[in-house]
């Protein structure tokens, strides 16, 4: 049988964070949709064209593709035919929060696995929205995010358009 794995996520934008994740993950499945969440209650620095643009340069591999997600995680993994989802854990926090959406997914859809892969410890701080205010206060995130997301967020720093 085909390992199927969606990895789900703002991606608001893609670091090396998450780079990593794909990276590492990506031999272990036959297929990995990156599944980019966008929900009307949130607001997102990077339109959702340009995420999902910024990506695919990153992965321009037949067994990685970008899809987009407007509703249930667990639901779309199911669609697309994944029996995984792939999420990364940096912190507690995000164990105690993924605990809690294990336990929902699982009861929701019994033989959907979570695959948790821990963060690379010099890449455990890095979030999307960390890299987003430093780089709108003028420090140097270029280690920290692919350099097309770069080119773009300082872009939008220059025109304003970080909040
Ligand atoms: P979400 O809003 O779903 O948390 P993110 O884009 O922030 O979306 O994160 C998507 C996934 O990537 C989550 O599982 C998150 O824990 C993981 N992730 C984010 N940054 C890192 C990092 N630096 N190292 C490892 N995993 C990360």
């Amino acid at each position: 049988m085909n390992r199927v794995a969606i990895y789900p996520g703002s991606f608001d934008p893609l670091t090396m964070g998450h780079v990593d994740i794909i990276k590492r993950a990506a031999p272990l499945f036959d297929k990995l949709y990156i599944c980019i969440s966008e929900s009307t209650a949130k607001s997102y620095t990077f339109s959702l064209e340009e995420r999902k643009q910024l990506i695919k340069e990153c992965f321009p591999s037949d067994t990685i593709e970008v899809v987009v997600n407007k509703g249930l995680t667990a639901k779309v993994a199911k669609e697309l035919g994944a029996q995984y989802i792939l999420r990364g854990i940096r912190t507690y926090m995000d164990m105690e929060y993924e605990k809690s959406m294990d336990t929902m997914n699982s009861s929701l859809y019994p033989d959907l696995e979570t695959i948790f892969l821990f963060a690379s410890s010099h890449l455990s701080t890095i979030s999307s929205s960390l890299v987003k205010e430093v780089a709108f206060l003028g420090g140097d995130i270029s280690t920290f995010v692919p350099p097309n997301v770069l080119n773009l967020l300082l872009d939008k720093v220059k025109k304003n358009e970080i909040e």
